[in-house]
Parts: structure tokens; C-alpha cells; sequence
């Protein structure tokens, strides 16, 4: 049996290096896409020095006459709305949040520290030179990189390449992914189910979570367990796939042509994970597309999905792929656990007094899925690992973008 960090590692480096093509893409569409270049900034921001507070501009060396005669109103000034001319000494400006400094002055005294009495503003409160001064170039300054290659957009960074002016970027396109679920037994939501049958929940659960990644799902269909449909569906798809994603039969069932139809077409291992849930997996090439062999039961095919072929499928996409955040957390409740295989087990998440605890939610069952839709991560729990007693730290991963 192969390792969890093993085998993605080998997935990782199989395909290194695979780069799709770029295309420019509208801001509006830009959610979850990835950046095929460096963002170098076309401006900068703040553009224009402007005031950060409500109240009013002057210059420091008029500090003294501030809080003794005080100084003269000048005019006003507005976000989108600047003042033309210049302040002369004794003079101030209304000015308000964003609006632009007028030149002559280089600090904003806050409203509510100033008495203004007709034209004259007066204030007691000790002035700090350069204050409530947002600075032209503070941010972000013309020609440096913003994000760098790689980068997935969330709409922080859609706010900051629009901040800049731009209406578009350079991103990498979709992944082209065939999805395909197999077996006799299955029978689709919406038709009636015979009493042999079981609905096949695997395809539906597994393109929610594909679209939560930059791919575009190109075909999609069940295939029942005859040579020749799995022969067809696998050929055509690996004529325009980057990647093909089957659920079931990858263990050694009678019924199962998969790997039949896999070393006619392809090059794909397969391979013993030591995971749970999990286990059976296949990997490789099947003609022009990367071919994933998921397991049939529906928590081991959403759990491989999630922790073994998602790293790969992001780097297919172009992302740059950081590893998670190592977390710690108690165990509230004893964990069940047999050593030899990582557990991925399905938790609920508190905290007491500051410290996260984990429980286990529901049956652990891979086929059962009721007990996973209210888990909110994982502990992941060592391969030499046994039981785990109350009071035990485990490690924890919060379920990610593709579950939650
Ligand atoms: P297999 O990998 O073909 O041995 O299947 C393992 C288990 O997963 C069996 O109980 C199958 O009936 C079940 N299974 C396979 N495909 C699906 C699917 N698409 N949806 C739900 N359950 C499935
Ligand atoms: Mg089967």
C-alpha cells in the first residue's frame, strides 16, 4: 500500500508542467479563475494624496494659529469634488473622506475636534503633522507585481485588480474534465428505482465539487457495466478531455471492465492508498487526458476526490497549490481506529474556552453519506495510529472549498 502523501506526491510530479492555454476574461467572470501571468499594477493607488477622515485640511506650520485666533474657511472640497486652488497660510478646508488634498496643506483634522464658528474653525486638540493623510502610492505603486502567476482570484483580488482600472485578466482555461460514474446496479434521480437498485449519487456530488475549480464539465454520463460502453465513453472522452474522472470499479469486482478498457486505451496504475476511506485509486494517461479512478462508495469517492486528486486537478489548473495549515485540535469523544491506514474521519468542530475540539459526527461508514453531511472537516489521523482516548490532540482540516 501506497501512502496518502506519496501518492499525491507521484500525481504532483506526473504532471508538472501540463500548462493550458490563457485567455482574458471580464472581471464579472473572474471568481475562482487562475492568473496565467504576473498582474503588474497599471497605476497607483492611492492615485492622488486624499483625506482618510471627515473635517477639515490645513498645513502643520499653522498649528499655533489653530488654536489661538484660529484659521479662515477657504472653500470645500468633496470625494469626486476637489478644491482648484491653493491654501495660504491661515486658511483651512472642509474636506471629506476621499477627497483630494488641496495644495498648500499636508494634514486633515477630524471633525469632531474642531469648534467651527461661521467661516472660522478653532480647536484645542494637539495636532499631529501629516495626519489623517492617505498617501498617493501607499498601496500599491505602477509597474510592481500585484499577484503573482498561479494566483486563484477570490473577490479580494478581483476588488484589487479593479481597483487599478483593469476590466480584465490574463487567466488560464478551464480544465476540461469528462465525468463519468459505472455500474449495473445504479439507477438515476427522478426515475424509479427497481429494488436491486441504488441511486447513483456519485456523479452529482462529484461535479458540485469539480465546480468549485476552474473546469468546464464536458461529458457526463452513466455507464452501465458492459465493455463496450465504458470502451466507447473512456475513447471519445480522451479525445478532448485534459482529464477523465470515473467513479467505481477500480476494485477487483467480476463486474468491473475498467481495467480492461484502461490498458487497452492507456497507461493507468492502480493503486492500494492507505487511507480511509479510500483505498482503491487509479491513476495516469489515457491518450491526451490524466485519467482518475475514483471508488464507487460515495464517502470514499468524495474523500479521494477531496484529498488525493484535488491537489493534482488544482495544479492542472495552473494554481499555484500550498499545502493546508497544519491544525491541532482536542478530541472531545474517543476516536475509533484501527493502525495501518490514515483515517480521514468526519468531525464536528467547537470550541471550549478557546480550544478547538473535535468530535466525530455520525457513522463512519464509506458508504453512508448521511453522516458526512453534517460533518464540518476531517481528523486526519496517522497511519500507525490507534484508538484515540479523550483529551488526545489529532490533527484537523476544516472542510475546504470543494465541501463546504
Ligand atoms: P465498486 O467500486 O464498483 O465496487 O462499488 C463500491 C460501492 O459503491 C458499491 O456498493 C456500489 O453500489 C457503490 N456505488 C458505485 N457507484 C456509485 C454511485 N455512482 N453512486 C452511489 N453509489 C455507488
Ligand atoms: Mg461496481
Amino acid at each position: 500500500m501506497q501512502s496518502v502523501a506519496d501518492a499525491v506526491a507521484e500525481m504532483l510530479a506526473a504532471t508538472s508542467g501540463y500548462a493550458l492555454g490563457e485567455e482574458s476574461v471580464a472581471l464579472l467572470q473572474l471568481d475562482g479563475r487562475i492568473l496565467a501571468k504576473p498582474l503588474y499594477a497599471p497605476e497607483t493607488v492611492p492615485a492622488f494624496d486624499n483625506s482618510a477622515m471627515d473635517g477639515y485640511a490645513l498645513h502643520s506650520r499653522d498649528a499655533k494659529l489653530l488654536c489661538s485666533t484660529g484659521l479662515t474657511l477657504a472653500g470645500a472640497a468633496l470625494a469626486g469634488h476637489p478644491f482648484r486652488g491653493v491654501l495660504q497660510p491661515g486658511q483651512a478646508l472642509r474636506i471629506m473622506t476621499g477627497a483630494e488634498m488641496p495644495a498648500g496643506a499636508d494634514t486633515v483634522i477630524m471633525q469632531e475636534d474642531v469648534q467651527a464658528e461661521g467661516e472660522r474653525i478653532v480647536s484645542q486638540v494637539p495636532l499631529h503633522p501629516g495626519s489623517h493623510v492617505r498617501h498617493a502610492g501607499e498601496d500599491i505603486r505602477r509597474g510592481e507585481v500585484m499577484l503573482a502567476a498561479g494566483q486563484r482570484l477570490t473577490p479580494l483580488h478581483i476588488g484589487l485588480i479593479a481597483s487599478v482600472g483593469l476590466a480584465q485578466a490574463e487567466v488560464f482555461r478551464k480544465l476540461r474534465v469528462a465525468l463519468f460514474s459505472s455500474g449495473d446496479e445504479l439507477c438515476q434521480p427522478g426515475d424509479s428505482r427497481q429494488a436491486h437498485q441504488i441511486y447513483d449519487s456519485n456523479r452529482f456530488a462529484l461535479r458540485a465539487m469539480l465546480e468549485r475549480m476552474p473546469v468546464e464539465i464536458i461529458h457526463f454520463a452513466w455507464l452501465p457495466d458492459t465493455l463496450e460502453a465504458m470502451r466507447s465513453a473512456i475513447a471519445a472522452a480522451a479525445q478532448e478531455a485534459d482529464v477523465i474522472i470515473t467513479s467505481a470499479g477500480v476494485s477487483v469486482g467480476d463486474a468491473d471492465y475498467t481495467r480492461q478498457v484502461l490498458d487497452e486505451l492507456g497507461e493507468v496504475n492502480f493503486w492500494r492508498v492507505a487511507m480511509k476511506p479510500g483505498k482503491p485509486f487509479a491513476f495516469g494517461r489515457v491518450k491526451n487526458s490524466w485519467f482518475f479512478g475514483l471508488p464507487g462508495n460515495p464517502v470514499s469517492a468524495i474523500v479521494t476526490l477531496d484529498q488525493l486528486a484535488q491537489p493534482v486537478l488544482r495544479q492542472l489548473c495552473g494554481e499555484r497549490v500550498q499545502a493546508a495549515l497544519p491544525l491541532l485540535a482536542t478530541a472531545a469523544e474517543a476516536f475509533r481506529k484501527q493502525p495501518g491506514r490514515q483515517d480521514f474521519q468526519r468531525i464536528r468542530l467547537d470550541s471550549e474556552a478557546g480550544v478547538l475540539m473535535a468530535s466525530p459526527c455520525g457513522s463512519q461508514g464509506s458508504g453512508l453519506l448521511h453522516g458526512f453531511a453534517d460533518a464540518q472537516g476531517y481528523a486526519v489521523l496517522e497511519a500507525e495510529r490507534g484508538h484515540v482516548a479523550p483529551g488526545e490532540q489529532v490533527r484537523v482540516m476544516p472542510l475546504g472549498t470543494l465541501l463546504n
